[in-house]
C-alpha cells in the first residue's frame, strides 16, 4: 500500500506543528500539506519548515477544498467553527479526519456526528494513550464504588488555554458518569462561588487551573468518608498527543464511515 498522505489542519498552531513533526517521523505516512486560517502569516511558507523537519515540498494554504483532492487524511488541531466547516470538506472529500479540537457546543457537535454519515472521523478530546487507559479506569473504578464517594476532577493547563473544563475533564466526566449509569448533564458542578450550600450527593464536579506553561494534568478524585482514591496523570510533551492523532489515521484508513474514539483505535 502507499504512504498515507496527511495534512495538518492549523498548521502553524502549537499542535500542528507537533503533529507535522510526528507525521514525518512515522513510517507509512508522508506530511503532504497544510491549512492555516485566511490572513496567517504562515501562508505558502514549507510546513516541514515551520514544523522544523526541514523542506518537505508543501506550502501551507487555506485553500482547503483544494488541498483535500489529493490527500488521505487530515489532522486537525484549530477551533470548534474551524472543525466543523474542515468535517464538511472532508466529508465530501471522503478523506479519513481526526479531531483533536476541544470546546465544542452542542452545535458542533451535531454537525459533526452528521459528517461521520459520510467520512471516518476519529474524534477525542485527549489522543495520548495515558489519559484514554485513565478514562477506561475513571470508568471501572466509578462503577465500583457508589455515591457515597464524591467525584472531582481537577485539571490544569498553561495560560494560553481558551476553553475550560478541558476536553481530557469532559471525557473523564463522562466515563465517570457512564460508570455510574447516569447523565452528566443531571449532575455536572462546573463552578462553586459563594454560599454553594452542602455538596449535592452524586454531584461530579470539575475545576480548571490555569497558569505557565503546564502542558496538562487531571486527576479523578473519589472521596469516600475516611478515604480517598486519586487518579492522576501528567502530560510533559505534546508529542504523545500528536503520535495518538497519527496512530489514529493509519487506523482510520480503508475504514468505513463513522464517529469513533481512541478508545477504538487503542481497543480499550
Ligand atoms: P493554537 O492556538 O496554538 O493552534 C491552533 C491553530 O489553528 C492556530 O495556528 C490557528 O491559526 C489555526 N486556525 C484557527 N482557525 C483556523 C482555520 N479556520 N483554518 C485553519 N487554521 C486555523 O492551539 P493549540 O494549543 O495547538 O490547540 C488547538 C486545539 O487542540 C485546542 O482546541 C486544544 O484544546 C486542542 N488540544 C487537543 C489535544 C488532544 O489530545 N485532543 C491535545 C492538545 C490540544
Amino acid at each position: 500500500m502507499s504512504d498515507m498522505k496527511i495534512a495538518i489542519m492549523g498548521a502553524a498552531g502549537r499542535m500542528g506543528r507537533e503533529l507535522a513533526r510526528a507525521v514525518h517521523a512515522t513510517s507509512g505516512c508522508v506530511l503532504a500539506g497544510g491549512v492555516e486560517r485566511p490572513g496567517s502569516a504562515f501562508l505558502g511558507q514549507d510546513i516541514g519548515e515551520i514544523a522544523g523537519v526541514g523542506n518537505v515540498g508543501a506550502a501551507i494554504t487555506d485553500d482547503a477544498l483544494e488541498l483535500f483532492t489529493s490527500i488521505d487524511a487530515i489532522l486537525d488541531f484549530t477551533t470548534p467553527d474551524a472543525t466543523v466547516a474542515f468535517a464538511g470538506l472532508a466529508a465530501n472529500a471522503r478523506i479519513v479526519h481526526v479531531v483533536g479540537t476541544t470546546g465544542f457546543g452542542p452545535d458542533h457537535e451535531a454537525a459533526i456526528e452528521a459528517a461521520s454519515r459520510h467520512a471516518t472521523i476519529i474524534k477525542a478530546g485527549n489522543m495520548s494513550l495515558g489519559v484514554n487507559l485513565l478514562t477506561a479506569l475513571t470508568r471501572r473504578v466509578a462503577e465500583a464504588l457508589d455515591a457515597d464517594f464524591d467525584i472531582e476532577i481537577v485539571e490544569m493547563h498553561h495560560r494560553h488555554k481558551v476553553d475550560a473544563p478541558s476536553g481530557t475533564a469532559l471525557m473523564l466526566a463522562n466515563a465517570a458518569a457512564a460508570g455510574r449509569g447516569v447523565e452528566l448533564d443531571t449532575c455536572s458542578v462546573r463552578t462553586r462561588d459563594g454560599h454553594t450550600g452542602p455538596r449535592r450527593r452524586g454531584d461530579i464536579g470539575m475545576q480548571s487551573l490555569r497558569g505557565g506553561s503546564v502542558v496538562g494534568d487531571h486527576t479523578v478524585i473519589f472521596a469516600g468518608d475516611g478515604e480517598r482514591i486519586e487518579l492522576t496523570h501528567i502530560a510533559s510533551d505534546r508529542s504523545i498527543f500528536a503520535r495518538g492523532a497519527v496512530k489514529a489515521a493509519l487506523w482510520g484508513r480503508g475504514r468505513g464511515p463513522g464517529l469513533f474514539a481512541m478508545s477504538n483505535v487503542l481497543g480499550l
